[in-house]
């Protein structure tokens, strides 16, 4: 180990090194530039192919953030092939051994960083990009194995010594997380998630985007009942203040200006329109993209519906685009609002019009509907995703299930057109609904109660700068 003495009048320094995914890189910006705006230094690890777009996203006069760039390869559908992933060592070895920082914060998905870090004395810390619920729960099931105990892959099991008998079936799980491989035989995805477990348990601690008062039985398991060391420091996108960082948080240019959003919101009445995204890297089939105009056309809701295509021109005055019923686009004139690419998710989600949300269950789309106190049409696809669901559903009671019954990445699994419209009936009207609607505002208080002096993640951000100094100073 190669460990440097600091002295005490040092300022902090932390390095990000976030995943290049928006559903990672939004929240790890954002942690960037909360420690800078606590007095520490921030340097941000990026790729030279989105550098240019963080002029845009880093414009808080109050936190300033050092980029360095990383020879990143491209990502293929929005991921980066393992393989290439581990070829990121040496630049990161070399980038600690040049800034010797305090401590590095790597994306779980670099699980060779806790070694790197090791190398030079530095704690590393995971970030997931998830909420303690999901985290618990893939930690009990890696280690305690409950899913080996089932004779079907739709027979429920519960999740060892996870808080409320949570239960769950193998068919919501992502493939890698069964671990099912023998292991002369083992996938490379099945292999690189246990040794990101492996990481995980290893690192010095944990970041989490969340908040105490939202998942406290699970904050606790994680702690004590798995032993880990975590901090909970979010939300992370309530420390965006300023209209332009709400709108153009990430690395995508947003297909729709937000003002043109906000203007057509602001002729709807509270709680009338329906928000509908399903994250960066979801792409539906056109028959369920169908499925889903004929659900909102039946229902009747107001909506603004991103979906990831680009507009085709028409041809003779004919519809060439085969996800949409036909004429639909002219049928939901001024009740309909289609976002074709990327949307200023939170900008929407913030607005009095819009009463609801279909989400994938993203982690950071939960959390932007939580701190707007907008509740959820839940329809998880891939990943951690059914773990997120059963949060919103069964134990926050902010959001009802569409119904899908397995994880399929990308394209999900299939719906029917009645079972979104009886969801969306659920969601946007009457005592169930008004219900949700209450309990999402609170935590949506909460939330803000959380981040301000004396709040719970307030001060688990000053106990964890307070860690690093003791920690860096006494060596
Ligand atoms: N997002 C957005 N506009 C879009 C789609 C997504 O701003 O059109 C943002 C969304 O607000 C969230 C992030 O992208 O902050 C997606 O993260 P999430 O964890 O919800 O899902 P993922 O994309 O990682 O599956």
């Amino acid at each position: 180990m190669e460990s440097k003495t600091h002295n005490h009048h040092e300022q902090l320094h932390i390095i990000f090194f976030p995943y290049m995914a928006q559903g990672h890189l939004i929240p790890m910006l954002e942690m960037a530039k909360l420690f800078a705006s606590r007095g520490l230094k921030s340097t941000l690890i990026t790729t030279t192919s989105i550098a240019p777009f963080f002029s845009k996203t880093l414009i808080s006069e109050t936190s300033h953030i050092d980029i360095v760039t990383f020879e990143f390869p491209c990502l293929e559908n929005g991921f980066l092939p393992i393989e290439t992933i581990s070829k990121l060592g040496p630049q990161l070895d070399h980038l600690l051994q040049q800034h010797r920082p305090h401590c590095l914060v790597a994306d779980v998905f670099f699980p060779w960083a806790t070694d790197v870090a090791a190398k030079y004395g530095i704690p590393r810390i995971v970030f997931h990009g998830s909420c303690f619920f999901s985290i618990s729960a893939f930690l009990s099931i890696y280690l305690y194995a409950p899913h080996k105990n089932v004779s079907s892959d739709s027979e429920p099991f519960v999740i060892t010594n996870l808080p409320g008998d949570i239960q769950i079936t193998r068919d919501q799980m992502p493939d890698f997380q069964k671990n099912d491989d023998h292991e002369d035989n083992e996938k490379p995805f099945t292999k690189f998630y246990r040794v990101g477990m492996e990481a995980e348990m290893n690192s010095y601690g944990v970041l989490v985007n969340s908040f105490y008062e939202l998942e406290k039985d699970y904050a606790d398991y994680y702690r004590k009942g798995l032993g880990m060391k975590a901090w909970s420091i979010g939300p992370l996108l309530l420390y965006n203040k300023l209209d332009e960082e709400k709108a153009n948080r990430g690395v995508m240019e947003t297909s729709i200006d937000a003002h043109k959003c906000l203007k057509w919101l602001s002729s709807k009445k509270p709680n009338s329109v329906v928000y509908i995204c399903f994250g960066s890297l979801t792409d539906f089939t056109d028959s369920l993209l169908v499925e889903i105009a004929s659900s909102l056309e039946a229902c009747g809701h107001d909506f603004i519906w991103v979906v990831k295509k680009k507009k085709k021109e028409k041809v003779h005055g004919e519809e060439e685009e085969k996800w949409l019923p036909k004429g639909f686009e002219k049928r939901m004139e001024g009740k309909g609002l289609i976002v074709r690419g990327w949307a200023p998710q939170m900008v929407i989600l913030e607005h009095e019009a819009v009463g609801g949300f279909v989400t994938h269950c993203g982690w950071n789309s939960i959390l932007e509907a939580v701190c707007a106190g907008v509740p959820m049409v839940t329809w998880p696809v891939a990943g951690e995703q059914f773990y997120n669901e059963i949060l919103v559903t069964q134990i926050l009671g902010i959001g009802v299930g569409v119904g899908v019954k397995k994880c399929v990445n990308v394209v999900g699994d299939n719906v029917k057109k009645e079972d979104i419209e009886k969801a969306l009936r659920r969601l946007m009207v009457g005592e169930e609904a008004e219900e949700m609607r209450k309990r999402a505002k609170e935590f949506g208080k909460m939330a803000r109660r959380a981040i301000q002096e004396g709040g719970s993640s307030y001060s688990d951000i000053d106990a964890f700068i307070q860690e690093l100094k003791v920690h860096s100073y006494s060596r």
